[in-house]
């Protein structure tokens, strides 16, 4: 309890200083079967959070921009249905960029996206398609091949799929090692995306393989809504 004090207490003033916010997002309903981190939010709370924050500008524009001025950007992990049934048409129907990362292997499954939902979302300007691996194995804790195979075959998969490079990329788990790292630097991806529970804030994301964001759910919302 005090522990939790003090983390919002020391949240409240890292608010203070110059920043920008990289939100994500998790379930936006109820599939507990799909809860791969435990990380979910009411769809009502969804829509009140986006409509509190902003101004929101695309995952790439807000790491190209110098400036900290309190901008946002959306992200959602694992690929859930419910970016197509409730997040695309909230965010897109007020001209809202985002981030979706998909877990290849996870396609066409039940309650996960499928493969014509994510494709007529990626004709769409606003939206952008990253990769989330395939089957969202914790790569700080696999192997080197396995972490290869988990950062090639997902990119592989959605660049066939879309027709375009997959230079995008989030840590299932917000989780990587040095080896990831290390093979992040000759995949391909241009930038990744961790869950650090931090604004961006100066001289903290000057390594584009590990992107702090704020994961916004029902266990963190008190402590992220500035
Ligand atoms: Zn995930």
């Amino acid at each position: 309890m005090i522990k939790r004090k003090l983390k919002a207490l020391y949240l409240r003033l890292l608010f203070l200083l110059p920043h920008d916010n990289i939100y994500a997002f998790h379930n936006l309903s109820s599939h507990p079967a799909l809860e791969l981190t435990g990380r979910k939010l009411d769809t009502q709370a969804f829509y009140d959070f986006v409509r509190r924050h902003g101004p929101y500008v695309s995952l790439t524009d807000i790491l190209a921009s110098g400036n900290l001025s309190s901008k946002a950007a959306i992200t959602f992990d694992d690929g859930l249905e419910d970016v197509y049934s409730i997040a695309y048409p909230f965010l897109t129907g007020q001209g809202i960029p985002f981030t979706a990362f998909i877990l290849t292997d996870k396609l066409d499954q039940p309650g996960y996206l499928t493969t014509a939902q994510v494709v007529e979302m990626a004709q769409n300007p606003l939206v952008t398609i990253g990769s989330h691996g395939t089957d969202h194995t914790r790569l700080s804790a696999a192997s080197p091949e396995k972490q290869r195979h988990e950062l090639h075959a997902s990119r592989e998969k959605l660049q066939a799929l879309l027709g375009r490079p997959c230079t995008l990329f989030a840590y299932p788990f917000g989780a990587y090692n040095q080896t990831t790292l290390a093979l992040m630097k000759e995949s391909g991806y241009r930038l990744a995306c961790a869950v650090k529970g931090r604004p961006l804030l100066r001289g903290n994301h000057d390594d584009p393989y590990t992107i702090p964001r704020l994961s916004i759910d029902d266990t963190t919302l008190d402590l992220y809504d500035y």
